[in-house]
């Protein structure tokens, strides 16, 4: 069997043939056949010129070099589409995904299961991140369809079935988290150690992440608006009832002037929810923009893989 290692590379230079390295040890060791696809998703450093020449020395070596950088998402989905092989393992370039876990995988794959997929543990994780995130993962598995596992993240391997399941998904909005969990198919997973980024920094401040938890809870269903209408739905009736008594009363007692804490109250309140409701409208309105334009997820500046220069 063949494996495809995908790695999206966003300014990576240190850490490049650090990586390369330790893949290419543990390939050999194994006897593993395989093609290694290097995705530089835009980097500013000099990554592109490390992966290029790399792809001289050694004939395992692909690249793909978008024109600017697409995120990482585009640059995975640039790397499973290049991938020639039976089965295809996505990792990090910061080693933060050790390549030593590979042969589980590989062994995982031979017993017959279509997606293995690391699992890490939060040891060591600075707090801002860690809270966030567990509550991240709370919140969307009450609200969205698919279910996502705190820990468990890209590094995963997939065979070919759902390599070509996740690529017949043509979505503009790729939350791949997600996407691996809508595939199905037989599923093993296998824990490790979180290790901390040795050189460079991460690319995804907390912003970027509350940005990627909203994508997550947004990309799945459209519980949001139903929740929008109950809320809508409830008010309502509560201002329906309000009226009623307020006139009932008007009707026996004759009109009372105070009122200014209920209008003030119901406008405000009313005002929220009205908002709140149309910035979740305009969510998906903009995500049907986007898909609706059907741009393409990256473009290809260069590559040594023929089945995307003909694309
Ligand atoms: N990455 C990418 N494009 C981006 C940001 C990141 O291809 O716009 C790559 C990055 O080079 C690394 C992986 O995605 O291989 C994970 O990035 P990072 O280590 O910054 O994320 P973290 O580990 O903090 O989640
Ligand atoms: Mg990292």
């Amino acid at each position: 069997m063949k494996l495809s290692l995908i790695i999206p590379i966003y300014n990576e230079e240190k850490n490049i043939n650090r990586l390369h390295h330790s893949i290419t040890q543990i390939m050999v060791n194994n006897h593993y056949d395989y093609e290694l696809i290097l995705v530089n998703d835009g980097s500013a450093d000099r990554s592109i010129h490390m992966i290029e020449a790399l792809s001289k020395k050694d004939e395992h070596v692909k690249y793909v070099s978008f024109s600017r950088n697409f995120g990482k998402e585009s640059a995975m989905l640039a790397g499973l589409r290049s991938a020639a092989g039976d089965a295809a393992i996505i990792l990090d370039a910061d080693l933060q995904h050790p390549p030593e876990l590979i042969p589980q995988f590989v062994d995982a794959y031979y017993e017959g299961y279509d997606q293995v997929v690391a699992r890490r543990d939060r040891d060591g994780e600075n707090i801002i991140r860690k809270i966030p995130s567990q509550l991240f993962y709370k919140l969307i598995n009450r609200t969205v369809d698919v279910e996502l596992v705190d820990g468990e993240g890209d590094f995963r391997l997939i065979s070919r079935v759902v390599i070509d399941a996740i690529l017949s998904l043509d979505e503009y909005n790729r939350f791949s988290k997600g996407i691996f969990d809508w595939v199905g198919y037989s599923k093993k997973t296998i824990p490790f150690k979180n290790v901390k980024r040795e050189e460079g920094q991460s690319s995804f401040s907390f912003f970027s992440l509350l940005d990627y938890a909203i994508d997550g809870i947004l990309s799945y269903n459209n519980k949001p608006l139903r929740v929008c209408f109950y809320f809508g739905a409830i008010t309502l009736t509560i201002c329906l009832l309000y009226i009623l008594t307020t006139l009932i009363k008007i009707i026996y007692q004759g009109i009372d002037e105070p009122g200014y804490f209920t209008i003030i109250s119901s406008i405000l309140f009313l005002g929220g929810v009205q908002l709140f409701s149309l910035g979740v409208i305009g969510e998906y309105i903009g995500r049907i923009y986007y898909e609706s334009k059907k741009r393409p997820h990256f473009i290809v500046e260069k590559t040594n893989v023929e089945k995307l220069k003909n694309d």
